[in-house]
């Protein structure tokens, strides 16, 4: 069993004329917290977009656990991202219409889970991360930092084996910001889940094991680091 769990080898990625990604080639260790920085246009959204299996690559592998993904068919991959990926973006993107304990339990149900199996498995992350007032809330009344709480119970409560975060803190102030991040990586650490964490900012990067820099569309990576 590789020492890694999800790799990027050597991925281009172009929007028409624009070369997102040019030659970028990243390793993630089993359990570990990545940050993948740079500046803004520099091709870290897009290479997390990658990992996850979201954005399909136009040269290069992708692999997660033994198994090449870019070359996957869709059905596979939207089941590999459904069973296996939990992700949060700036702003959580929540059904606003659901409730904050509706939408927890949403990858549950989509999962085919039975609804009162998916709603017991989801309350308890309402009260891991405080919100246990506030389950019956519409989600689109709550505060920002409440709001991404919520995101990120959901993309934890189905266990995911990688956590993909882009900008999570992006959208909130200092202090709400660092509350997310210590809730992010103690849930992580908790369950084991490897974490991919795209941030400009040095403050959300701190909380990472480990750190990638993107530049120019390839990955530049810290001496610590191996790439296979
Ligand atoms: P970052 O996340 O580091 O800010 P991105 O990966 O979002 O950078 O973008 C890298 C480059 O690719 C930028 O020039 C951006 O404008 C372009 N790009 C990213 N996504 C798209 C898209 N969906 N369509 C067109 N261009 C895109
Ligand atoms: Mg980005």
């Amino acid at each position: 069993m590789s020492e890694f769990i999800l790799e990027a080898r050597d991925v281009h990625r172009a929007f028409g004329q624009t070369q997102a990604l040019r030659g970028a080639s990243v390793a993630v260790r089993r359990g570990e917290i990545l940050s993948i920085m740079g500046p803004s246009g520099s091709g870290k959204s897009t290479l997390l977009h990658c990992l996850a299996g979201i954005y399909t690559p136009n040269q290069g592998e992708v692999w997660f656990d033994g198994t090449r993904v870019d070359t996957l068919g869709e059905t596979k991959r939207t089941e590999l991202r459904r069973d296996a990926f939990g992700f949060v973006f700036q702003f959580g993107q929540l059904v606003p219409e659901l409730t904050a304990l509706d939408n927890v339990a949403l990858p549950l149900l989509l999962a085919k889970q039975p609804r009162r199996q998916a709603y017991a498995q989801a309350a308890p992350w309402l009260e891991r991360l405080g919100l246990e007032e506030h389950g019956d809330h519409r989600s689109g009344e709550l505060s920002g930092g409440q709001a991404q709480r919520v995101a990120l119970a959901r993309a934890l409560v189905h266990k995911p084996r990688v956590l993909f975060a882009d900008e999570p803190t992006g959208a909130l102030d200092t202090l709400t910001g660092e509350t997310v991040m210590n809730l992010l990586v103690t849930a992580a650490r908790e369950e084991g889940t490897t974490v991919v964490l795209v941030t400009h900012d040095v403050r959300v990067a701190a909380y990472a094991d480990r750190e990638v820099v993107v530049r120019d569309g390839r990955a530049v990576t810290t001496p610590s680091s191996a790439v296979a």
